[in-house]
């Protein structure tokens, strides 16, 4: 039996956790907050499951990781439908024949096809650097300037000519008519919310919470009690900054009770004007169908992180990545700790990519003890 300290209860350390604990090790789950789950958690309000930190939409190609997850909470059957509201106007995402047929009236494939190559044409050859050369070789300027420049510049603080081009891979380009946000075979939403996920997770008797307790408080200590630890805060902050100060995006969510029945029409209307501060607005009840007579609604601010902030959004960019790259090497050196999750491996992980990861990590080590 080997002690494990696992620093962190969001989704990543709960399911090395839970993993550990099934095969008899001791667990001890540090948490600095009041509550467990991290960025998935969700608190019921009125009977409405209130996503508290952002829409949290699970999706994944991954059988084993569908029928992993499906362990913990029955899924609903919501797709992610999002619209995005520009200078008066309210389009479909992700970029699809709705969105084609709004900017440009635009009724066939053919059509929408010869006008975005019409667009990309001159960036055709070239390799992007950038985001915002990745945007017009993708789509073309019509849609980079309506629904792509601003929305990215508020939402990341930098120009998106300083931005790395993957973050707008993310978004699908189709030209059919389908507002499935998500290209991936299983999509939905834990039918009573993310939270009850991380306590059954967390529900074995090998394993131990501490809420509001920061490790680094007490580091030397808890390393001395511990014979591996699982650290899923922030590399840099570990490290005390000893090489710089990682970048990070934070956000602001501001959470309003509304006597409506039906404020959006829809869990996520996105805000693209650079003169709107707020770049998303969920409204909760819509993710399980809710017939409430009242509503809630979350308002997205980003902001710059600044140390004691929630750094929600590693930014990987050449510069920042160097800056991990010389933790990494100092972690190697540290066989008591591994690092993981989006803050401790910085990564712009989703949910999917966390637990794949947290599984891989939870049977490499249970196959070298
Ligand atoms: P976290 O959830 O950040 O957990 C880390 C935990 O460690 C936190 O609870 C923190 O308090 C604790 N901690 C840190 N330092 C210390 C310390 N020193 N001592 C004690 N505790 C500490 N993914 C999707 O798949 N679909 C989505 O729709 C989606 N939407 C998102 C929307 C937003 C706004 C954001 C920010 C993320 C979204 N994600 C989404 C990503 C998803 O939130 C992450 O993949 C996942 O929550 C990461 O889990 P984690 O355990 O790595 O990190
Ligand atoms: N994006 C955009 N317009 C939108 C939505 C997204 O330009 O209406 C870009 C933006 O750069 C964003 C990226 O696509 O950072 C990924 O957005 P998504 O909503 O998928 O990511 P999340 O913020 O939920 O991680």
């Amino acid at each position: 039996m080997t002690t494990y300290l696992i620093v962190g209860s969001g989704l990543f350390g709960s399911v090395f956790a839970d993993q550990m604990a099934k095969n008899g090790h001791r667990v001890t789950v540090l948490e600095k907050r009041n509550h467990i789950a991290g960025n998935i958690y969700t608190e019921e309000v009125n009977g409405i499951q209130v996503h508290k930190y952002g829409a949290h939409i699970f999706h994944t190609s991954n059988k084993k990781i569908w029928d992993y997850i499906n362990q913990f909470a029955t899924f609903n059957r919501f797709t992610n439908t999002p619209m995005a509201f520009s200078k008066g106007r309210l389009y479909n995402l992700p970029f699809n024949m709705h969105t084609f047929h709004s900017l440009w009236g635009v009724k066939t494939p053919e059509e929408a096809k010869a006008k975005i190559a019409e667009q990309t044409k001159d960036y055709e050859e070239r390799n992007p650097n950038n985001l915002e050369e990745q945007a017009l070789s993708l789509v073309g300027k019509d849609i980079y300037e309506a629904l792509i420049k601003e929305y990215t510049e508020k939402q990341w603080g930098k120009p998106c000519t300083e931005l790395p081009a993957f973050i707008i891979k993310r978004l699908p380009i189709r030209f059919t008519f389908d507002n499935n946000y998500f290209n991936d075979l299983y999509q939905g939403i834990p039918i009573g919310g993310y939270t009850q996920i991380v306590e059954k997770m967390l529900a074995h008797p090998n394993i131990e919470i501490e809420l509001m307790t920061d490790f680094l408080g007490n580091k030397k200590e808890w390393l001395e009690k511990f014979d591996r630890v699982v650290y899923t805060g922030m590399i840099d902050e570990f490290y005390d900054y000893c090489f710089g100060e990682l970048e990070y995006r934070s956000l602001d969510f501001v959470h309003e009770q509304l006597p409506y029945g039906n404020y959006q029409g829809n869990a996520v209307v996105n805000y693209i004007d650079k003169d709107i501060p707020y770049t998303r607005i969920i409204e909760h009840k819509h993710f399980e169908s809710g017939n409430q007579p009242q509503t809630i609604i979350t308002k997205e601010y980003p902001k710059e992180w600044q140390k004691g902030e929630e750094p929600f959004y590693p930014v990987n960019d050449q510069k920042n990545q160097k800056i991990y790259d010389k933790y990494m090497s100092l972690a190697k050196n540290e066989p008591q700790v591994v690092f993981g999750g989006r803050l401790g491996m910085y990564r712009y992980f989703d949910m999917h990519q966390v637990i794949e990861e947290a599984l891989n990590l939870s049977s490499k080590m249970l196959s070298s003890t």
